[in-house]
């Protein structure tokens, strides 16, 4: 069709040319008079050959730009980018250029604003709309629907201790981990900082349980690049709310899911909590702890901290100034700059600590290197380089204890949900919590209490065993039976130390034999774990 087109373009000029000289021609031989009849004969043909060409041309331009117009109508019904075939003449090729241009750009303006910038999920107001579209099918066609929140835990100490950019990359990868093992029709965005939802269409709150606690142990597991250099590892705590058809509503759904997910944080965090009415008559107590035992409890726990600190300043007390000693005046000056800028109390208490131990990491860089008058060669400088990071890791190994609050504070809950504090029920109690109610279990019954004597062995396993799936984790008390089913250990701290060294070693398999004739922990390290005396400092060592 172009083609013909432009055949009949070029063709034109030449159609007139010998046209004109045709009716010159006939001009001439014919009479004066009559000479108008030819020239109305000419103008005639003329304006017939114009608009047919005009016709021709008009209707392939508007065949052409009807086909640009569906591309674009396309292109706006697909949210994707439709790519016009360049061709034809400069003016059309220019037009499609154009246009698939404007496609692209309309595309990248339509992301950006359904989805998240650094994550390349979608935001929260397409995760609100998705959800509203969601309740209102679920409640149309009495069908099940699920939302779950996803906060990452401790997320600012990665920011302040790894930089901002590596709190992206964190963000950014956790996305893209949990992106990938939602289903298909579940629509997973970032709601906002460091904070997910997910919507689970046709899923009950039980099963979108299961589904978080695979999420969960998924992101536990994975350790995530930073930018710079090294790896860490994150937890999340998972809040869900759902039910059925005509109970469902936006607000309410998002609200409990939240108020879950908070639970799930105060409840220790790494860990995926169910919203659930509470109910007065339950077990659940929900009652904190009373004034007087709380103001106790906080007088321990800064005990614990205050000893720590000590143990720690007490290994760097002998060096000199130069190798790290903590330095009172540095701890007051900081302190005193902390309370005029009129921060918080527990912030300059951290201050305060972190300025009597900020130089910790010098007790692993050498003497010589320390105490040398002479200009440091460039490894010299790299060890000295290193003293922050290694303090670093002092006190991240120190900060263990943390780790320990869910299972100290759930070694109560009954897997069926009948215990306290909180009335955790099955996988929602930290697995910790699962297996030191087993093990705390068998300990009271084998021994004689003041209310009952003790059982033998074989009586407490078939206890154990007759409340496994109420009181315990059946899965547990499996395992306990399958180890520990001849005989248990003696009591002793030897064979808690030797399964923890294994432990550190890589622990291939449990032996349920008594522990006389195995290797013992080397004769230092036992009296150390023997606690009483006062810790003999490993790093007394590594100076060296
Ligand atoms: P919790 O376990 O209680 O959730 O503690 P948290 O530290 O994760 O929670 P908090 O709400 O105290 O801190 C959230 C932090 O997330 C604070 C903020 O600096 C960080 N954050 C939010 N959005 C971004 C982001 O886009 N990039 C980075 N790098 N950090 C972000
Ligand atoms: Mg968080
Ligand atoms: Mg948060």
């Amino acid at each position: 069709m172009l083609l013909l087109i432009r055949l009949l373009g070029f063709l034109a000029p030449i159609a007139v040319a010998g046209f004109l000289v045709i009716a010159f021609g006939m001009a001439s031989q014919v009479e004066p008079s009559e000479r108008w009849r030819v020239s109305l004969v000419a103008g005639a043909a003329a304006a017939a050959g114009l608009t047919t060409m005009a016709l021709v041309g008009w209707s392939y331009f508007g065949w052409r730009l009807n086909h640009i117009a569906a591309d674009l109508e396309r292109t706006l019904e697909l949210a994707e980018p439709i790519r016009i075939r360049e061709s034809g003449i400069p003016g059309e090729r220019r037009l499609a250029r154009a246009l698939n241009a404007a496609s692209g750009a309309f595309i990248q303006v339509e992301a950006r604003a359904t989805h998240d910038r650094l994550t390349g999920i979608p935001n929260r107001e397409t995760l609100l709309t998705i959800l509203g579209a969601e309740v209102e099918r679920a409640v149309r066609h009495s069908k099940p629907l699920s939302v779950a929140f996803i906060d990452i835990d401790r997320f600012k100490p990665i920011n302040d201790t790894y930089g901002h950019a590596s709190g992206d990359a964190v963000l950014r990868q956790v996305a893209r981990l949990v992106a990938g093992g939602v289903r298909v029709n579940d629509t997973f965005g970032r709601y906002g900082g460091e904070e997910f939802m997910l919507i689970l269409p046709e899923t009950l709150p039980e099963d979108a349980v299961r589904l978080a606690e695979e999420l969960r142990t998924l992101v536990q597991q994975e350790p995530l690049i930073l930018p710079k250099d090294g790896t860490v590892k994150i937890t999340i705590s998972v809040g869900i709310s759902g039910g059925r058809g005509a109970e469902l509503q936006l607000d309410m759904l998002v609200d409990r899911a939240d108020g879950a997910m908070y639970a799930a944080k105060s409840l220790g965090r790494n860990r995926t909590y169910l919203f659930r009415e509470l109910d007065d008559n339950a077990t659940i107590r929900r009652a904190p702890i009373s004034n007087d035992r709380r103001a106790q409890a906080t007088a321990i726990g800064q005990w614990a901290s205050d000893t720590a600190t000590q143990a720690l300043a007490s290994v760097l007390a002998p060096q000199p100034h130069h190798r790290g000693r903590p330095s009172d005046m540095i701890a007051a000056l900081a302190t005193g700059i902390g309370l005029e800028m009129g921060l918080p109390h527990e912030e300059i208490e951290r201050i305060r600590i972190a300025a009597l131990l900020h130089d910790l990491g010098k007790i692993a860089v050498p003497e010589e290197i320390l105490d040398k008058p002479t200009a440091l060669s460039d490894a010299e400088w790299q060890a000295i380089g290193e003293h922050p990071r290694i303090g670093q890791v002092i006190l991240e190994q120190a900060s263990n204890l943390r780790e320990a609050i869910p299972v100290v504070l759930h070694h109560h809950e009954r897997f069926n949900g009948g215990g306290y504090p909180h009335g955790l029920k099955g996988n929602e109690i930290p697995l910790g919590a699962r297996i030191v109610a087993v093990a705390d279990a068998y300990h009271a019954m084998v021994h004689e209490r003041p209310y009952s004597a003790a059982l033998t062995h074989e009586e407490a396993m078939d206890e154990l065993q007759r409340n496994a799936g109420t009181q315990f984790d059946p899965a547990v008390v499996d395992q306990f039976r399958r180890v520990y089913e001849a005989a248990v250990p003696p009591d002793g701290l030897e064979e808690v130390y030797r399964l923890s060294e294994r432990a550190r070693g890589g622990l291939a398999h449990l032996e349920a034999a008594a522990p006389s004739d195995v290797d013992m922990p080397k004769a230092p390290e036992r009296k150390r774990a023997r606690g009483g005396d006062r810790p003999t400092s490993p790093l007394g060592q590594a100076a060296r």
